[in-house]
């Protein structure tokens, strides 16, 4: 197994993860081609984001060795890349909706492609009880050694290149209801934000990035409920807000906020949807992630506007024989490469359609 981290430290009670010098051999992994895809200037810290990945009865039957293969490079080549864990891994028998439990092995390949750090705050996350959660918990910490966000309000803390980001992550309840103490699902209720964001600030980190499992399934606009979360994660100090859950693409917005007593105009990616799943409600296909970029001019940091990338999650049979996630960018001039040709069509119809609704709801 590859070891990814060359350090890894547990601070205190407060269970806070350091992560440091994170991914220098990653450049080397992600080829030169990667490289000149993202070409970020030396000094900027880059983020990957990719909403929820899914794993449906149909995609544990299926090979996912492909399911990231064609945006593998990004993923390798960002400086950190984090993903939504839709499910906990309750051991055998596997199962996908309602109730899920993925296998180990999954989790092992979507680390393997290049993702640095899970988020486990998810609706689905206790699916299989408190010892599905416990054993998910355990799995990541001692098996896989991947640090995750989303437990007992803790902030998971990313350092590389002279800039310390604080990532927070909650969700808005499980659906089994279940609300265990320890270890903890943050909620996306008052107590809990609140003492995860407050302890992020602590952690002297230059930016807290806030990653609410949030919203309307389906609905690809933002909720009121949302937007006024938004404006709380952006009062306690949110630097940029991208959250998941809907399953489809949601609108993206700026909103003004005071951080550390200077106006910013805070950047709200409100879902991202998938990043693999075997869904077929309207318009769950086409997917977003997002990299955030942050940078260090003379001690002095801020972040750039991030960057969105439309994706599209093929199906078995359609342009490969399993489930692959791709780039609309790379394949919107291949259409000759599909087996399927209409789920082609299918792409870019989503795609002109709901990139133009996603655009910036500023207010
Ligand atoms: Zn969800």
């Amino acid at each position: 197994m590859r070891l990814k981290f060359k350090y890894i430290l547990l601070l205190g009670a407060a269970g806070l993860l350091l992560l440091a010098a994170g991914k220098a051999h990653k450049e080397e992994a992600g080829g030169q081609e990667a490289e000149a895809e993202v070409a970020l200037e030396p000094d900027t810290l880059s983020v990957f984001i990719l909403g929820d990945v899914m794993m449906h009865q149909k995609q544990i039957d299926a090979d996912y060795g492909t399911f990231f293969k064609y945006i593998e490079p990004r993923m390798q080549a960002a400086d950190f890349c984090v993903a939504n864990m839709e499910f906990p891994l309750g051991g055998k028998p596997y199962a996908g909706y309602p109730a899920f439990s993925a296998p180990d092995a999954f989790a092992k390949y979507v680390k393997n492609c290049g993702v640095d750090a899970f988020l486990v705050a998810n609706n689905h996350i206790t699916d299989r009880g408190l010892n599905g959660l416990k054993r998910t918990v355990d799995y990541y910490r001692d098996s896989l050694q991947i640090p995750f966000a989303g437990i007992n309000n803790a902030p998971l803390l990313l350092e590389k290149k002279g800039i310390r980001l604080a990532l927070v992550n909650f969700t808005y309840g499980t659906n089994n209801g279940l609300e265990t103490q320890n270890p903890h699902v943050s909620l996306l209720r008052e107590k809990d934000v609140a003492e995860a964001m407050d302890s992020a600030a602590r952690t002297g980190a230059d930016f807290i990035v806030a990653l609410p499992h949030w919203g309307k399934e389906y609905e690809l606009t933002h909720s009121p409920a949302q937007e006024k979360w938004a404006r709380y994660l952006i009062n306690k100090g949110a630097s940029v807000i991208v959250g998941a859950h809907p399953h489809v693409v949601q609108d993206t917005a700026h909103i003004a906020g005071v951080i550390r007593d200077s106006l910013h105009t805070v950047p709200v990616i409100y879902s991202l949807g998938n990043a693999v799943s075997n869904m077929s409600a309207p318009n769950t296909r086409l997917e977003l992630a997002v990299t955030l970029r942050f940078v260090s001019d003379n001690g002095k940091k801020r972040m750039l506007e991030p960057q969105l990338h439309w994706m599209w999650c093929t199906l078995p049979g359609r342009l490969t024989h399993s489930y692959a996630t791709i780039f609309v960018e790379e394949w919107k001039d291949r259409r000759n490469e599909w087996r399927i040709p209409a789920d082609y069509e299918k792409m870019m119809e989503h795609y002109r359609r709901i990139s133009k609704a996603a655009k910036n709801s500023d207010r």
